[in-house]
């Protein structure tokens, strides 16, 4: 029997397949095991891991990082011998750019993105098919950002890894992304592949966003229309009615206040949750 985990807000439920597409909000992984019991959903949770923001935060200090790359393997005791982890360590380390001689640091002796390249390896520990990362590049300088997302590219087409990118820079999100779900106030607003949400945003909040690119014409002029958001965010917690947007939206309408739109294709090709609709070309995103 075919299964699939079901990850939604504070809940976690197994249901069987077949399950096509992900509903609004899911994100639906599938597996070809029955997830019975808790053995198997252990067994499941070494294939999605996860990166985060803040590397200090998510790195023991008293650890060293040989500590750090074999506690999943002290969680997972069927993965791996003991007397192989010292080269598994040496081998993670050499996977994402470091010096497997510095297995015996501490967290404090390695730069944010060395330490961010640490959190991946570890990670990547138990062989996973899917990496959440929660903006893994946002705290790092702009030039070391680049770098950790090459890293992420190349392990991503080396070992065939999925990828759920939270991330708030688009330029981030262009080199990373294949598929874009634009959230506000904790609801997707718009999805699609990247190119067509990037290039022709038909949310009036996807189109705000790309408008904060900066772009520039051969003579480097700055071009595009910028298109500036008024008021401050809701609260998540007591969101506005109809739509949430409608309290920051240039298009706003009174049906937007009384009706929450659905999120439905509406002749772009791709979902989008908003009444009216319009298809523009976005300015290309600096990269
Ligand atoms: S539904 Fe109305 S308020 Fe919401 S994004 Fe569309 S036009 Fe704006």
């Amino acid at each position: 029997m075919k299964a699939a985990l079901l990850y939604e807000p504070g809940d976690l439920r197994v249901e069987e397949v077949p399950r096509p597409e992900p509903g609004p909000g899911e994100v639906l992984v599938q597996v070809e095991v029955a997830l019975t019991d808790g053995t198997d959903l252990k067994t499941y949770r070494r294939e999605v891991q996860m990166v985060f923001q803040d590397t200090f935060g998510s790195l023991d200090p008293r650890m060293t990082i040989t500590d750090v790359l074999t506690e999943p393997f002290t969680i997972h005791r069927d993965v791996l011998p003991k007397d192989a982890w010292p080269d598994k360590v040496r081998a993670l380390l050499k996977l994402v750019g470091l010096d497997p001689d510095h297995a015996n640091r501490y967290p404090h002796e390695f730069s944010g993105g060395q330490r961010q390249r640490i959190c991946i390896a570890r990670a990547l520990a138990l062989d996973p098919k899917v990496l959440v990362c929660d903006e893994p590049v946002s705290a790092l300088d702009v030039s070391v950002q680049a770098q950790v997302v090459n890293l992420l590219k190349d392990l991503r087409d080396e070992f065939g890894l999925s990828y759920v990118f939270v991330a708030h820079d688009l330029s981030v999100v262009r080199q990373i992304a294949d598929r874009v779900a634009v959230m506000y106030l904790g609801q997707v607003q718009e999805i699609g592949e990247e190119e067509e949400v990037l290039l022709h945003p038909s949310h009036p909040y996807t189109q705000a966003l790309v408008s904060a690119l900066p772009t520039a014409d051969a003579q480097g002029n700055v071009t595009g229309k910028r298109i500036v958001l008024s008021g401050d965010l809701p609260s998540p917690a007591d969101p506005p009615s109809g739509c949430r947007f409608n309290t920051r939206c240039w298009m706003a309408q009174q049906k937007c206040v009384d009706e929450e739109p659905e999120l439905i294709e509406r002749g772009t090709g791709r979902p989008t949750k908003c009444h009216f609709v319009t298809p523009t070309v976005g300015a290309p995103a600096a990269v």
